[in-house]
């Protein structure tokens, strides 16, 4: 790996797509989103993010 990393790149919140990064220093490693209104909730152990509903319009989640 680079040895001078972390010069710009790989900032949170950069592509307008929400928290899309895969690897996030802190917080829960997934997330499930509603394909439907686009909010977010982090990912249960043990439920699947279909199996979730959106707390704002109900929609099953799906896993990002
Ligand atoms: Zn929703």
């Amino acid at each position: 790996m680079p040895a001078g990393q972390g010069r710009g790149r790989g900032r949170e919140g950069e592509g307008g797509m929400g928290k899309g990064g895969q690897r996030q220093g802190m917080g829960p490693p997934k997330e499930c989103k509603c394909p439907s209104c686009g909010h977010t909730i982090p990912h249960q152990p043990g439920q699947p993010c279909y199996n979730q509903s959106c707390p704002k319009c109900g929609t099953n989640m799906v896993g990002m």
